[in-house]
């Protein structure tokens, strides 16, 4: 029952603590060892060298915070002398957290703050933050091959301040987050995407800076309104 309870299948539980607000778990991993050393290549010829346990954070359960404990197996090379521990590949190990909270967390920054969003997951604020700044970043590098024919633009309020957020309406995807939305920052963001030739319709509700935007830089796209 317990090895089922975090849906990690490569982790198996060897202890569960549980209070009013938090599970932490104690886990180990059921992959095999490493068949080669990370460091310098060398096939098999590595031993192990000690555990460590490592805390990851992850989504909250029974609106409850949950941590894991890895007991991390640590090998070390006869070759190169050299440590190294083994793969995690449910975590993120730069963040300790893991992949699935990352994806929970750029969901929810863009509804809460990141205050709220780090009190009920158990990491610290500055934590959630370079999270949703990674993903910002993300759709950034994306931006440039994803400009589509229809373009959307709407508002969400987030963090105490309305931004705007421009949209692929063909793929339904979010393409960018401005930090405001006033028509200077509209008209800067769009001025930068390549093959603006391209868009065709910009789908927006008809708040008058957007427009303005729109017309001033993409003068020959339709507007359509929208919301
Ligand atoms: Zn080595």
């Amino acid at each position: 029952m317990l090895t089922n309870m975090l849906n990690l299948p490569k982790l198996k539980i060897l202890y569960m603590e549980e209070s009013e607000d938090d599970y932490r778990f104690l886990v180990e991993t059921t992959t095999p060892s490493p068949s080669y050393c990370i460091k310098c290549g060398t096939v098999s010829n590595l031993y192990k060298h000690g555990k460590k346990k490592q805390l990851f954070y992850d989504l909250p359960m029974h609106a409850k915070r949950v941590g894991i404990y890895v007991n991390r197996q640590r090998y070390k090379c006869r070759e190169c002398s050299e440590t190294f521990f083994e793969n995690l590949p449910d975590m993120d190990v730069n963040r300790s957290v893991t992949n699935r909270l990352i994806s929970w967390i750029q969901r929810s920054s863009l509804e809460k703050t990141f205050t709220s969003i780090a009190e009920e997951i158990g990491v610290d604020e500055k934590t959630v933050r370079n999270i949703f700044n990674d993903y910002v970043a993300e759709l950034e590098a994306q931006t440039d091959f994803r400009i589509s024919k229809w373009l959307g633009s709407d508002e969400v309020h987030l963090l105490k301040n309305y931004r705007c957020v421009i949209t692929d309406v063909e793929n339904k995807s979010v393409i960018d987050i401005l930090p405001k939305r006033n028509k200077d920052m509209v008209i800067s963001y769009l001025s930068k995407l390549q093959d603006i030739d391209k868009i065709e319709l910009v789908a927006m509700d008809m708040w008058n800076p957007y427009k303005s935007a729109v017309n001033t830089v993409i003068p020959h796209a339709k507007i359509v309104p929208c919301c």
